[in-house]
C-alpha cells in the first residue's frame, strides 16, 4: 500500500500483532517511522522471527511484550511496560481478538468471558492506562479493530458479535472524552480477511461440507463480499495509518468499514 504518513518520533503499541491484521498494522506503522511495541501469542521462535523481520524492514525499534490480555491487569500492565521501554506511547491500536463459534444454548461461560476479556475489556484497560500521558501531551491516536459484525450479526457468534458492538460503543465514548484533548479514537471494521482466525473457520466449513479449502472460501466466505475477494491485511493497515495522520485530526468516533462493500448489501 503506498500510503505514507510521517511517524518519526512516535511510539505505537499494537495489541495482537504477532499475526494477521495486527502484524500488518505494526509493519505499516514501523515502516512509516514509528517505534513499535508488539504484543500477542506465539512460540518464542515465531515471535523472534516477527520482531527481527519488522525491525530489519523498517530500521525502527520493535519490542515484543508477552502480556496475556485475557486478564485486565495484564492489559494495563502492557501499557506500563511499553512506556517504560520506549518512554511514551502515542498510538494505541487495540487489535487483539479471538473467536468462539457455538449456538447460544451451547455457548460455554468460559468462552463468553474470554471473548469479553480479550476483545473488549482489554481495550478499555489499555485506553485507561494510556490516557494520562496522551492527555498531558495533548496528542493521541487510539484505533480499535472492530468488524462489520459491529453493525450486523451472524448465527453462532453471540460472544463475538456482542464484543464487536461493544467496542464500537467504547470507541464513540472515548472519542467524546478525547475530543478537546487532541486524542482521537476510531474503529476500523473489516469484513472477511484470510488470517489464522478465519482460516480456521474456512477449514471447519470445508470439513463439514467435504469441500476443498478454496471451494469453502469461495462459496461461503467471499460470497458475502460484493468485491468477491477477501479484504487484505495491508488494506486495513493503510486505513489505520491514515487515522494516525495529522490529516485525520478531525476524524474521531467513526467506524470505518474496510469491507469490499459488505455493509451495503
Ligand atoms: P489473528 O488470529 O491472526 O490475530 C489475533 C492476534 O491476537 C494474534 O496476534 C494473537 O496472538 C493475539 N491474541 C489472541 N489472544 C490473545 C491474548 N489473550 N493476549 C494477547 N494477544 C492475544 O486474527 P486477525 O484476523 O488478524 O484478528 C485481528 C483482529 O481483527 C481481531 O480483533 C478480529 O476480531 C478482527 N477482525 C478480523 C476479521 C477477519 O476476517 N480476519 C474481520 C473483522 C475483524
Amino acid at each position: 500500500m503506498d500510503v505514507t504518513v510521517p511517524l518519526e518520533g512516535k511510539v505505537a503499541l499494537v495489541t495482537g500483532s504477532t499475526s494477521g491484521i495486527g502484524l500488518a498494522i505494526a509493519r505499516a506503522l514501523s515502516s512509516n517511522g514509528a517505534d513499535v511495541a508488539i504484543n500477542g501469542l506465539g512460540s518464542p521462535e515465531q515471535i523472534d522471527e516477527v520482531v527481527k523481520r519488522l525491525a530489519s524492514d523498517s530500521e525502527r525499534r520493535v519490542v515484543h511484550f508477552s502480556h496475556d490480555l485475557s486478564a485486565i491487569a495484564e492489559a494495563g500492565g502492557l501499557v506500563e511496560a511499553a512506556t517504560a521501554e520506549f518512554g511514551r506511547v502515542d498510538i494505541l491500536v487495540n487489535n487483539a481478538g479471538v473467536q468462539h463459534i457455538a449456538s447460544v444454548d451451547e455457548f460455554p461461560d468460559e468462552q463468553w468471558h474470554r471473548l469479553i476479556a480479550i476483545n473488549l475489556t482489554a481495550a478499555f484497560a489499555t485506553t485507561r492506562a494510556v490516557w494520562p500521558q496522551m492527555k498531558d501531551r495533548g496528542w493521541g491516536r487510539i484505533i480499535n479493530t472492530a468488524s462489520t459484525l459491529a453493525f450486523t450479526a451472524e448465527t453462532r457468534k453471540s460472544g463475538y458479535v456482542a464484543t464487536k458492538h461493544g467496542i464500537l460503543g467504547l470507541t464513540r465514548e472515548i472519542a467524546l472524552e478525547g475530543a478537546q484533548l487532541g486524542i482521537t479514537c476510531n474503529a476500523v471494521c473489516p469484513a472477511w480477511v484470510l488470517t489464522p482466525l478465519v482460516a480456521k473457520q474456512v477449514e471447519e466449513k470445508a470439513a463439514e461440507l467435504q469441500y476443498s479449502f478454496e471451494e469453502a472460501a469461495r462459496n461461503y466466505f467471499v460470497t458475502d463480499i460484493p468485491t468477491r475477494r477477501f479484504v487484505e491485511t495491508d488494506e486495513i493497515a493503510a486505513s489505520v495509518l491514515f487515522l494516525c495522520s495529522e490529516a485525520a485530526r478531525s476524524i474521531t468516533g467513526i467506524a470505518l468499514p474496510v469491507d469490499g462493500g459488505s455493509l451495503i448489501v
